[in-house]
């Protein structure tokens, strides 16, 4: 049997209450729970003790009637939901009844006790089904926490309420470290565990008053009010990273995570929803960036950053087809016989607005956005092009080393979209080099030493960009089929004042020479400089003090005029640095 309900009656009149209790008792006998009250003052404090599965409420109430009493029902929040009885039907309190939030409305003199326990067990039924809607709607099932839309909203009233009160808010976005490991190494059921426990542990870092909301995967939000002071935030990302860094026992497995925590602190950021909740995203990268279980604050320095980088991720979009890229030239010298021995290409943009922007700025943007593809490819055409351009007009070859991204070499039609430029151009591949550095190799040593050999199969020469830099074993320079070595800049600048600059250089040429490899010095700016290459065996560099990158049609006049003292390392140098070639 269902258990009876516990009753509410608000009525004022003595015999109302005892003709409504014996309509009860028909329905629900022994098991009938009804408690009474007679005035509003009680009404109220027995509503808000929330014991009570409905209120039948009458619509005469001492000096309370009618709408006005309505009115002051739909002000409270009911943990349950009641029914208004009343003595005369009126469609117009019928309506207002129904506005205010009555569940149903009854004509004392109408009232059945099959009627009323019907309309009573229909009023909470649907009041059930009601919260379960809301619940679904605004929670998130796995955790029980708020879900996306309702954190927007909380937020929203967070922002308007600390803007009206002078008071201090703060966002906090977090994000689990390990989570995608635990998912795919022991599968969904037990990741699931890890966000309710770590949902768990968010909830009890936190105040009554703040929203935790899982916005989706293991990312969750936090929302806090009525901070004291802004450092008070602080504490608050302490206390998580800490309580989310204690080990989890999911199911038998013990799990140690962290989390990444973004933050953001209303009014020392302000701004719309929108842009407070960018900002907490924005921190929360720069923590993941940093190092795993740390947090970020957010700041406008970095928000600036982020929006010239967006700014110029826009004008990228047409900037290849509109030709704003061009390639720049810088002569590669063999420093014992003095000749060109050939080229490194360098990508340029040239924006209608800024001028000359460098690759160091647009390279990781077009690597994010997938632009690097389609432009690497055009680098690789573009350079062949000019290379048989040159051969045409009687210079002869000068060999050209193109720099190519991870991105590019992630993709596995590399070799054939070079292959194709190789066949559309006429070029002979070996021609052509490609920079990479050691860590496109390291980090994915297996195909990336497969399509390295394709490479050089199709006749294609490979050096190691900025050499000595990466975290890598030498071991693997055996395995891969490399030709060249390039010295990173950062070493050749120190050679003569710092003994381990000077080291490391005199190691990776002693190195290549071991491994009958190819090694040039990149960077190079004096003539200082030039000598301790020369007398440590490095038989190629390049550099200012040769010349800086050049556009093609100078690398050609300059090579011109060179043309008749190559031979001679020094006079090439000399030359170099008396004509100014630096434009
Ligand atoms: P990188 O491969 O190390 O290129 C050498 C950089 O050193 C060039 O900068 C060059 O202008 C500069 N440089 C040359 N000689 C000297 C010198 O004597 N002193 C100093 N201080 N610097 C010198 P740039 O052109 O700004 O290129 C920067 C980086 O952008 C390159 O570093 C390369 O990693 C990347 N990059 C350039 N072009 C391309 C490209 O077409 N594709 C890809 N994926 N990356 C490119
Ligand atoms: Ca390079
Ligand atoms: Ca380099």
């Amino acid at each position: 049997m269902v258990e009876a309900p516990a009753i509410l009656l608000i009525e004022d009149d003595e015999r109302g209450y005892t003709r409504t209790r014996a309509l009860l008792r028909e329905s629900f006998g022994d098991q009938l729970k009804l408690d009474w009250v007679r005035v509003w003052d009680e009404t109220h404090a027995a509503i808000q003790e929330e014991a009570h599965d409905i209120y039948l409420v009458d619509y005469q109430l001492g000096r309370r009637d009618g709408v006005d009493l309505i009115s002051a029902m739909s002000k409270i929040r009911f943990a349950a939901p009641f029914i208004v009885l009343t003595d005369n039907d009126c469609q117009e309190v019928d309506a207002e009844a129904m506005k205010s939030g009555a569940a149903d409305y009854l004509v004392k003199s109408e009232i059945t006790a099959p009627l009323l326990a019907r309309a009573i067990r229909y009023a909470i039924e649907r009041k059930r089904v009601e919260r379960r809607l809301t619940f679904l709607a605004e929670c998130d099932t796995l955790t029980g926490l708020a879900n996306r839309a309702v954190f927007h909203s909380r937020l929203a009233d967070a922002i308007a309420q600390a803007h009206r009160n002078d008071s201090v808010m703060a966002v906090l976005l977090l994000d689990l470290d390990q989570f995608k490991d635990v998912n795919d190494t022991l599968g969904h059921p037990v990741g699931d565990l890890l966000i309710q426990q770590a949902a768990k542990r968010l909830s009890q870092c936190t105040r009554a008053s703040d929203t935790v909301a899982r916005l989706g995967g293991d990312e969750f939000a936090v929302v806090a009010t009525n901070l004291a002071q802004t450092e008070d935030i602080t504490v608050l990302a302490r206390k998580i990273s800490e309580d989310l860094a204690e080990p989890f026992d999911l199911d038998g497995n013990l799990i140690s995570t962290s989390a990444s925590i973004g933050n953001t602190v209303y009014p020392l950021d302000n701004g719309d929803p929108h842009q407070i909740l960018k900002h907490a995203d924005l921190a929360l990268y720069q923590a993941k960036r940093t190092s795993r279980g740390s947090f970020h604050y957010y700041d406008a320095e970095l928000n600036a950053q982020a929006q010239q980088r967006k700014w110029l991720e826009n004008q990228m979009r047409t900037a290849l087809e509109s030709q704003q890229f061009i390639l720049y030239y810088q002569p590669k010298v063999n420093i014992v016989g003095g000749e060109v021995v050939g080229a490194e290409v360098l990508l340029r943009w040239r924006h209608p607005e800024c001028g000359m922007v460098g690759p160091a700025q647009f390279i990781p943007i077009a690597e994010s956005t997938g632009l690097i593809v389609p432009l690497g490819e055009w680098v690789v055409r573009e350079a062949s092009k000019q290379c048989v351009a040159w051969r045409r007009q009687g210079l002869p070859p000068i060999p050209l080393a193109i720099n190519v991204s991870a991105v590019q070499f992630r993709r596995s039609e590399l070799v054939e979209s070079i292959a194709e430029i190789i066949e559309e151009t006429q070029i002979d591949p070996t021609w052509l080099e490609l920079e990479i550095t050691e860590s496109m190799i390291m980090d994915r040593v297996d195909p990336m030493m497969a399509l390295l050999h394709r490479l050089h199969e199709i006749g294609i020469r490979l050096a190691i960009d900025d050499f000595g830099t990466g975290h890598s074993s030498l071991s693997y320079l055996r395995r891969f089929s490399v030709d060249t070595l390039k010295i990173d800049r950062s070493f050749v600048r120190n050679v003569e004042n710092d003994a381990d600059d000077a080291t490391i250089a005199k190691a990776i040429i002693s190195l290549g020479k071991s491994l009958n490899l190819r090694v040039i010095a990149e960077g190079v700016e004096t003539e200082r400089q030039l000598d301790f290459l020369r007398e440590h065996g490095c038989e190629e560099a390049q550099g200012f003090f040769f010349s800086r990158p050049v556009s093609a049609d100078d690398f050609a006049g300059w090579y011109r005029e060179n043309e008749h003292c190559i031979g001679s390392a020094n006079r090439v140098a000399i030359l170099a640095n008396e004509i100014d070639v630096s434009r």
